[in-house]
């Protein structure tokens, strides 16, 4: 049986970031913009085992945050602009941005968790147990 080293983390988590099956990186790893397909297309990799849950998010605001905050006292420093242009700048460019990092970062994760062999992407794993006898929709 493959050991958790066997699957190379950095792969998987490119894969991922790249919104492909972390097993074969040729599969679709979703299926519309978050919805993770159950079976990879390609090789037949589980990937309905994820889970991602709110880690996502989580990690999609702390990377924008710490872009975009920045930015912001940047140019309030150097331009002191009104508040109106701030909102029309900032608002479209975080949801954006977050548009665009949301599934890459949940990808990435989807792969770290498939290279560790978390949850159900490891064979031995008891999904019952983990959620005390209620299995996850
Ligand atoms: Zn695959």
């Amino acid at each position: 049986m493959e050991q958790p080293s066997d699957r190379s983390i950095w792969s998987a988590l490119t894969r991922g970031a790249q919104q492909k099956c972390p097993s074969c990186g040729e599969g679709k790893l979703f299926d519309k913009y978050l919805k993770v397909v159950p079976n990879c297309q390609q090789c037949g990799e589980e990937l309905h085992h994820h889970r991602a849950d709110d880690a996502p998010p989580y990690f999609t605001i702390f990377i924008i945050g710490h872009i975009l905050v920045p930015l912001m006292m940047w140019v309030e420093i150097a331009y002191k602009p009104a508040l109106w242009i701030h909102s029309i700048l900032w608002l479209p460019l975080t949801l954006a941005l977050c548009y665009w990092t949301l599934p890459r970062v949940k990808g990435a994760l989807i792969g770290l968790q498939w290279a560790m062999r978390m949850h159900g992407f490891n064979p031995e794993h008891d999904e019952a147990a983990e959620y005390g006898g209620n299995t996850p929709v």
